[in-house]
């Protein structure tokens, strides 16, 4: 069915969108992304004093807390959104988790970004989740400013640094600011495209902006001496072996621009915010499934990467994040849901910062809106007014730890199943049985075991269902199709399961299974990435 759209003239559609950025950070932890983020909305001018945290280990209480099991573990589960304006700018900054059990919502999170922001611990380079995420930011071709933090602390020497970015990620890394002093002895940047020199203050506690001490290359040679020489070598070597940035490289994520600085002392958060505004890309046509691009002023579109339950647990309900594509959003507005055919009534949509929502009227390519009570909606639907249209799906990651659980409780077993069926439609866990029928005993499978930690203290507060869950063996699972269904079926080596949407996995209990399967069924499909 189609909805017809709202006329808007078009203009304000596209000057809309190019003053957007939206953009996530990946980063290990501990490598300083909750300080960095902290630190872009001081200097955006989104919260006036930086570090109001709560629970004293130095973390931001608006960012996202909403569970029990956060607190507890001091980690961030579920992703929040933060949009803050800089001059004209609106940038939307989607915060996503760091530990290594949550990168299936990271993936989704970094479907919804137009490029990211790669944070690297000046001492440690490029740590193990920092590639995992990497991964997934360039099989996404976004592209990638990176930002070296703790300057102020011992670390690797830059140019050290720029080889290590370049042997392990294959980026090729180009210094837009370049430091004087060690690691440890940061004296301050020098912006390479005018010269300048951005002498390192610490400011108290970091907590207000730090003051732009800018010297020219004779000031700063006399207060910095050998520091500075060093510095003015290593520049001149740079210069000789690096060319202008190639955008064009930069733009399918194969260069990336670096800057260094300490987050903690905002140092260099200012010119990483420039950056933001001069490199990043505004949102831009985005391919749909069988039709041509969807263009930036077409009708509104757009699709949900996200969908959180119980965010307020004073209110019980349901809310799904949209990255808007194309045309204007506007609160109240009809949309079709390409999945189901049905419309849907965006009533009420806000704007998310941190877990405080303020209700949003109209938003525009780039933007991200929290659509509450949005029972129907499911990670990866489109919403589209006008020509329709439908968006690629959101890859998902194979799982690799998998469980097996009970209700304990056999009077709530409406609730086991409505609660089972609600956290694999948010993407929690995926839910998955041997047979609908003959043994519906349901099996989670996820990334890692802090998603099933999740799933289970979630059917007991929201569903208030005691589970049990017991290790089950297997360690990957692969999509296959009716064909290979039958194959696997037969086979001593594998076991078919059917997931909640409907989609046969083939599982397998340890590599040599999964190498002995495919050994003897060379043809059979089985593919890495569950769609959602
Ligand atoms: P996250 O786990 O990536 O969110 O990291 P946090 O922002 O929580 O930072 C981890 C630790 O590193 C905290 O103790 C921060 O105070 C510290 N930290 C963050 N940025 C810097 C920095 O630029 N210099 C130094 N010395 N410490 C930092």
């Amino acid at each position: 069915m189609t909805i017809d759209a709202p006329a808007h003239p078009l203009s304000t559609v596209a000057a809309e969108a190019a003053r957007r950025r939206t953009f996530a950070i990946i980063s290990h932890p501990d490598a300083g992304k909750t300080t960095l983020t902290e630190k872009l909305l001081l200097y955006g001018g989104a919260v006036g004093e930086a570090g109001t945290v709560g629970a004293g280990n130095g973390r931001r209480a608006a960012t996202s807390d909403w569970m029990e099991i956060e607190r507890r573990r001091g980690i961030s589960v579920t992703s929040t959104v933060l949009r803050f304006e800089h001059g004209d700018t609106v940038l939307n900054l989607l915060d996503t988790p760091g530990h290594r059990d949550f990168s299936e919502d990271t993936l989704r999170v970094l479907a919804a970004a137009d490029c990211a922001v790669m944070l690297l611990d000046a001492a440690k380079g490029v740590e193990r989740q920092t590639l995992r995420l990497f991964e997934v930011a360039r099989a996404r071709r976004i592209p990638l400013i990176t930002f070296v933090n703790k300057y102020d602390k011992p670390g690797m020497d830059p140019l050290a640094m720029l080889d290590h970015i370049e042997q392990v990620l294959d980026l090729a890394p180009y210094p837009i600011t370049w430091p004087v002093g060690i690691p440890g002895d940061f004296r301050g940047v020098v912006d390479r495209r005018d010269g300048a020199f951005h002498r390192f203050t610490r400011t108290a506690r970091g907590a207000t902006r730090a003051g732009d001490e800018v010297l020219t290359a004779d000031e700063a040679r006399e207060r910095e001496g050998d520091a500075w020489t060093v510095a003015e070598e290593e520049l001149e070597l740079l210069d000789a072996v690096t060319g202008d940035l190639d955008l064009e490289a930069y733009a399918t994520g194969a260069a990336t621009p670096v800057f260094f600085g300490s987050a903690v002392s905002n140092f260099g958060v200012g010119l990483l915010l420039d950056a933001l505004l001069e490199l990043a890309p505004s949102a831009q046509p985005r391919p749909t499934v069988d039709g041509p691009q969807r263009d930036l002023d077409a009708p509104f579109a757009g699709f949900v990467f996200k969908v959180q339950a119980n965010m307020d647990r004073r209110h019980r309900d349901r809310v799904a994040f949209l990255r808007v594509c194309s045309g204007r959003f506007e609160r109240g507005m009809k949309a079709v849901n390409a999945r189901t055919g049905r419309p849907f009534t965006m009533a009420y949509a806000h704007e998310v910062f941190g877990d405080e929502r303020a209700s949003i009227d109209e938003a525009f390519p780039g933007d991200v809106v929290g659509v509450v009570n949005a029972a129907e909606l499911r990670v990866g639907d489109t919403l589209y007014a006008g020509d329709p249209a439908r968006f690629p799906p959101i890859p998902s990651l194979a799982p690799e730890h998998f469980v097996t659980v009970s209700n304990l409780d056999t009077t709530r077993r409406k609730h086991f199943q409505r609660g089972l069926d609600q956290l694999a439609e948010e993407g929690v866990i995926h839910l998955l049985r041997r047979d609908p029928v003959a043994d519906p005993t349901p099996i989670l499978a996820g990334v890692g075991p802090l998603q099933f930690e999740v799933a289970v203290e979630r059917l007991r507060t929201e569903f208030g269902v005691p589970v049990r869950v017991d290790h089950a063996n297997w360690s990957h699972a692969r999509r296959t199709d009716a064909a290979g269904a039958e194959v696997v079926r037969t086979s001593r080596w594998a076991e078919l399961v059917y997931r909640s949407d409907g989609m046969l996995l083939a599982l397998f209990a340890g590599d040599f299974a999964l190498d002995r399967f495919e050994r003897d069924h060379p043809d059979v499909l089985l593919d890495r990435l569950l769609d959602r």
